[in-house]
């Protein structure tokens, strides 16, 4: 007999066909002429329930205490109406064979263990019913990713993950060696010569596919890149990650406000295809982690966001500026403080800002003509700050040219992006979605490491 998932026979009428299911037991009543047991495999948070009635012998004195939370069991049985409350259906046992016991140090009982105990323990976190959620969400998200970008004709380009560019303009980087850390060899003025390396020249983690996909978007037009991404910053907060996917799309032919509507739009649609087709995880977030949190993303859905440039942005953090920890000043770079009170407290809800000054911006960033100011737009959600970065690309050879030099960077480390301003050249944009950040968004959860299924941040990579 063929096997089904628990998502499909709870979606199903109980009319007493026979079915078989396999699952991990989380659950276990034992009464004088009936056992109870909950199966789950993942495919839904709610369990099957299987009802054996003890005078049947299908289970006896063996099997019965083998029977425990975190075994895994393969049921053949019949598909009938529930008796209990709080399901249609259960499994009326007729053979009950368990596959791998879970001796009693099994640690998953019915308390509730910290986010924090369960990153140490592999086999146990995706059995929990928080990261079971986070995990289908975060598949529903991925997948609608692909789908928003390829109902619109974008292209997916695999960007490189070992980058030949020496800095991407976005944080420190990892580097790739196949030398001996202890015995490199050395050039005649003693420093390490990398021309022996593994590429013939120094290689790193990317920290971004954007200037590689700019490329294919000086090419093809619309395109996107969605990967893994390593950041060597010693940021140990509850927003980063060492290792983290990014989405990033980059469009030819288009400015900073077809930038920020595609972002809109982007997060909106991600949005409504997690509260559709997530219905029973996204009700668990806002009972169990983020009270309100559905109200308020619907609520997200029906309104435009608010657009306020870096300058009117300051603006409103001065006229609140004994609130603050850090003083808002025309020049700094927003703190978490500030974008918190910009989105919680000034408009509500998301929140792009747009031309921040150009000194604490990136260096390929389209220059205003104030020369203040960049073509940049951060997009700002509450509770977690900046989810999107993103600019409008500088196009000018020479301004673009200059702007590297003056950052002391090497022009000719650079040739290569350089060369797109030289043949062709065209307005282009794009933007960096922090995929995480985007779940942390969606689910409510307050810490980026419960929301990846192996983080990696500084001091902590186990597994
Ligand atoms: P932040 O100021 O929050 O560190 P950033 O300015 O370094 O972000 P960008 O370089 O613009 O971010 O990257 C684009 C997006 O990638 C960010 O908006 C964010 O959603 C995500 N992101 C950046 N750094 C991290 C990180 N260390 N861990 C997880 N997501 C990140
Ligand atoms: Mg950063």
């Amino acid at each position: 007999m063929s096997q089904s998932t628990v998502f499909d026979l709870l979606g199903s009428t109980g009319d007493n066909r026979e079915v078989r299911a396999k699952g991990w037991i989380r659950t276990k009543r034992d009464s004088k002429n009936i056992i109870f047991f909950e199966i789950n495999d993942g495919s839904c948070m709610k369990g099957l329930q299987v009802v054996v009635d003890k005078e049947q012998g299908i289970v006896d004195d063996v099997l019965n205490p083998k029977l425990t939370t975190g075994a895994s069991v393969d049921v053949e049985g019949r598909l009938v109406p529930s008796q209990g409350k709080g399901q249609g259906v259960e499994l009326l046992a007729e053979t009950v064979e368990v596959l791998g016991e879970a001796p009693e140090d099994y640690p998953l009982q019915k308390k509730r263990h910290s986010f924090e105990f369960l990153r140490d323990i592999a086999h146990l976190r995706p059995r929990t019913n928080t990261f079971g959620a986070v995990t289908r969400v975060r598949n529903t998200l991925s997948a609608a990713v692909h789908v928003f970008f390829q109902e619109r004709g974008f292209l997916w380009i695999h960007t490189p993950i070992i980058t030949g560019s020496d800095a991407e303009g976005a944080g420190n980087m990892f580097q790739v060696t196949t030398l001996d850390p202890s015995a490199p060899p050395r050039n005649a003025e003693g420093e390490v010569d990398y021309s022996q390396d593994f590429f013939g020249k120094k290689a790193h983690l990317t920290v971004s596919g954007q200037l590689q996909v700019e490329n294919f978007a000086c090419s093809m037009s619309n395109v996107y890149t969605f990967g893994p991404t390593f950041r060597a910053e010693n940021s140990n907060t509850s927003r980063h990650l060492s290792e983290f996917w990014m989405i990033e799309p980059e469009m030819a032919f288009c400015d900073l406000d077809g930038n920020r509507h595609l972002a809109e739009d982007f997060i909106k649609y991600l949005l409504s295809r997690v509260l559709e087709n997530c219905e029973e995880d996204m009700d668990f977030f806002n009972r169990w982690i983020e009270k309100g949190n559905l109200e308020n993303l619907r609520k997200v859905l029906e309104t435009p966001f608010a657009h306020l440039t870096y300058t009117d942005a300051i603006a409103e953090l001065e006229k609140a500026s004994s609130s603050f920890e850090f003083k808002p000043s025309w020049g700094i770079d927003l703190q978490a403080e500030h974008e918190k009170f910009l989105t919680e407290s000034v408009v509500g809800g998301p929140l792009t800002v747009t031309d921040y000054p150009k000194d604490i911006k990136a260096f390929y960033m389209k220059q205003n003509d104030d020369g203040k100011t960049v073509r940049a737009m951060d997009v700002l959600v509450p509770r977690l700050g900046e989810i999107i970065g993103g600019s409008q690309r500088e196009d000018n050879f020479d301004k673009l040219h200059s702007r590297i030099t003056q950052m002391g960077m090497d022009p000719q480390e650079y040739d290569w992006y350089l060369d797109l301003r030289k043949y062709g050249s065209v307005p282009h944009s794009g933007f960096g979605l922090g995929f995480e950040r985007m779940v942390q968004y969606v689910t409510g959860m307050q810490n980026i490491r419960d929301v990846i299924p192996f983080p990696r941040a500084p001091k902590t990579i186990s597994f």
